[in-house]
């Protein structure tokens, strides 16, 4: 067989999906289990006994010994705990193997070992996981062997959601039920349910293994807190949409099996703006699926990367001054029977069900601007954010030229009349065919992008779950489609009630949309002009959490709780200072131990060359020698001092309370005190011996994959 891959036979052939389900289950036993999946009925555990015997056969042949509840706590991470498929000894001393119903639907992981934010004080430390069968169980391989994993949601004993996955499918439900609701006004009768579609474009980089075992900084914090840039960057854009070289394209074709295998629908891979850096989405998926498929993503590209003697980062800015990595969420609403809610036709002016959902949309994100952002913040986003290749942290929407005009057009006449098309593309080569532009070009720099018929999240952090963003965005979209359907229900008259609706919406939040460069220094300003919230930094986001009005969104629609909300922004102010400590102490740790003394080394041998030379003969020059010492002892000495500053506050942080306050700390106070002691290191690998340096350059990590 060699190289060869047969992508049909493979794909999904390590999931529990319809097909093996049609084979393996009764008639009358798969029909219940479809009904649980596609309208939400409760499964029997006569049934659930028969699914988890199925599935258990299954899986064994597939060579799993075990299962897992496999769920995703808020440590960033997924959690898994394997049980072996083994039953107690008979007499015999032989064993059987058994999966029961009550194992495939509930799991009681001990909740007390993951972050609660507090809910664990207020209730029990008891969790429960429970089987979200809407996303399909599938066997993995790995070192450990075969593991049945069985995809689930986390709530304590109590019923507060412990995970990212249980709002998720909460919010699935309140866009569901409003969506649908606005459907029907519409005189849609046929559509059943509408779910929220995404595809995650993931970013990632790739570096050697053995230079990343020789960066403490990279181990221990997953980016570089030391490291000049090298004389070449990405400034020659020679590396986006290159040739993928040899040892990375084996990389990507491992990758894809293996997604495959599992069902993700790896399809498109390129070289990214910087050097060493990559990209792979897949094609979208219902949400909740996409959130699975996104994690099982980034373990697969962690784990190849290994057996290819690479490290793959996930950090969102692994090299200051080099691009940061990301995850563009692209987002739609979908119905059962196949209409995107978000497809505005060839003549979006005539189309009113789509223009009442744009402006629900713009709204919606107007309204909640701050949840938006915040959905994003992350430790590491923060470093990437508000660069200049990262979208700024400012929530904006971008339309397009297309529907830009027909905004305006509704926002100054009332009615759009009207829509632009787009024109023959004219390469001005005969042997070339023409087609029709898109009406629109890109903007890459908006945070917030329609791209045709769907909306392109694009401040999601590269190791961040997607699921907190499309949870903001399924629930502020359900909250204006229910204001927008209570008004038009009440209403006399509907088509009059939905221009006027779709003109208001229009009016009272045009200020969200801005089609400019983003970049530009003018943009924050601007911004500032209009009052939309500018929250630079992780810990400036958070707060949008807990606000009234985020209270009041999320407990309508059953989302979260206020305490729920209260704990998630206790466990991300914590995350934070536990972030930036390791940081602070790593960079502390490798200044002493290692960029310390290799300049001591440097210094003296300097010094002895300047002896040596001066006992030759006393005539002879040694000025570079003498200003390069000069110079390396001033920044050793600023170094140590910078270093000691550090040490200090890291100490001291402890004297602040745990969340708000300590987080506020940390980044107030120790990430300038990182950044001063950066600068003296980062100027002092420019001049000391390249020999001496105690650790792999930027050059060598993103030069020579
Ligand atoms: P672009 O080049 O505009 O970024 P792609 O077609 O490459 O668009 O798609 C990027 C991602 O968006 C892919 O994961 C793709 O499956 C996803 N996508 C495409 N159409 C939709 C849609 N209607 N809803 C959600 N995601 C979509
Ligand atoms: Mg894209």
């Amino acid at each position: 067989m060699g190289d060869y891959i047969n992508v049909k036979e493979i794909f999904g052939c390590d999931v529990f999906n319809d097909s093996v389900m049609q084979d393996r289950l009764p008639k009358k036993v798969y029909r219940e289990l479809k009904k649980t999946i596609e309208e939400g009925k409760e499964l029997s555990m006569e049934i659930a006994d028969v699914v988890a015997h199925e599935m258990k056969e299954w899986a064994i042949e597939k060579g799993a010994t075990h299962y897992c509840h496999w769920f995703q706590p808020l440590t960033g991470v997924t959690a898994e705990k394997h049980d072996a498929f083994v039953t107690a000894p008979r007499e015999d001393g032989k064993v059987l193997l058994s999966f029961s119903g009550k194992e495939l639907i509930k799991g009681e992981p001990d909740a007390s070992s993951f972050p609660s934010g507090g809910l664990r004080a207020t209730f029990e430390a008891r969790g429960y996981t429970t089987w979200d069968c809407t996303s399909p169980a599938f066997v993995r391989h790995d070192a450990a062997g075969g593991i049945l994993c069985i995809p689930t949601a986390f709530c304590s004993y109590t019923g507060e959601a412990l995970d990212q996955k249980t709002p998720l499918l909460r919010s699935m439900e309140a866009v569901n039920t409003q969506a649908l609701r606005l459907l029907r006004l519409f005189g849609n009768t046929t559509s059943k349910k509408v779910t929220p579609s995404v595809g995650a474009e993931q970013e990632y980089f790739l570096v050697d293994k053995e230079k990343w075992l020789q960066r403490k900084d990279l181990i221990y914090t997953g980016r570089t807190l030391f490291g000049a840039m090298p004389p070449k960057g990405q400034e020659m854009d020679d590396h986006y949409f290159g040739t993928i070289r040899q040892r990375i394209s084996a990389y990507m074709k491992e990758v894809n099996e293996e997604c495959w295998k599992l069902g993700v629908t790896a399809k498109t891979q390129h070289n990214e703006v910087a050097p060493a850096q990559h990209e792979l989405a897949p094609i979208y998926a219902p949400v909740n699926i996409a959130a699975d498929h996104n994690q099982i993503m980034m373990r697969i590209l962690k784990k190849v990367a290994s057996r290819h003697g690479m490290r793959c980062l996930l950090h969102e800015k692994p090299f200051a001054g080099v691009n940061g990595s990301g995850k563009h969420n692209n987002w739609s609403l979908t119905t059962d029977d196949g209409i995107n809610l978000l497809e505005p036709g060839k003549t979006p002016h005539e189309n009113i069900q789509f223009l009442l959902i744009l402006t629900c949309i713009l709204k919606a994100v107007d309204e909640h601007a701050d949840l938006l952002r915040e959905s994003a913040a992350d430790v590491g986003n923060d470093e990437r954010l508000g660069g200049n290749e990262a979208p700024p942290a400012v929530i904006s929407v971008f339309l397009g030229e297309q529907l830009q005009d027909v905004l305006e057009q509704l926002i100054s006449t009332g009615t759009a009349t009207h829509s632009k098309t787009g024109e023959i593309l004219d390469t001005g080569v005969k042997t070339l065919p023409d087609f029709m532009k898109d009406a629109t070009d890109r903007n890459r720099t908006s945070p917030f992008a329609f791209t045709g018929n769907k909306f392109e999240f694009r401040m999601v952090g590269s190791r961040d779950s997607i699921s907190e963003c499309n949870v903001v965005l399924n629930t502020i979209s359900a909250e204006v489609f229910r204001d927008a359907c209570d008004r038009l229900e009440a209403a006399d008259d509907f088509d009059t009630a939905v221009h006027d609706l779709i003109k208001e919406y229009a009016i009272q939040h045009q200020r969200i949309v801005f089609n400019g460069n983003g970049y530009a220094p003018e943009w924050e300003a601007e911004a500032k002009r209009r009052g939309l919230p500018i929250l630079p930094s992780m810990v400036d986001a958070i707060p949008a959490l807990i606000t009234d009005k985020a209270v009041k969104l999320f407990e309508s629609f059953n989302v979260f709780t206020r305490a729920e909300l209260e704990s998630r922004a206790e466990i991300q102010y914590e995350g934070y200072a536990k972030a930036i400590n390791i940081e602070a102490k790593t960079m502390v740790d490798v200044a002493t131990k290692q960029i310390i003394p290799a300049v001591i080394r440097y210094t003296t041998v300097l010094a002895e060359s300047i002896n040596s030379v001066k006992a030759v003969s006393a005539a002879l020059d040694v000025s570079v020698q003498t200003s390069l010492l000069e110079k390396s002892s001033a920044l050793l000495a600023e170094t140590k001092t910078a270093m000691d500053k550090l040490s200090g506050l890291i100490a001291e942080s402890e004297s602040h309370e745990e969340g708000r306050d300590r987080a506020v700390f940390f980044r107030e106070s120790v990430v300038p005190a990182m950044q001063a002691l950066r600068k003296p290191v980062d100027e002092l690998e420019m001049i000391v011996d390249k020999d001496m340096w105690p650790m792999p350059s930027y050059g060598d990590l993103i030069f020579e994959v």
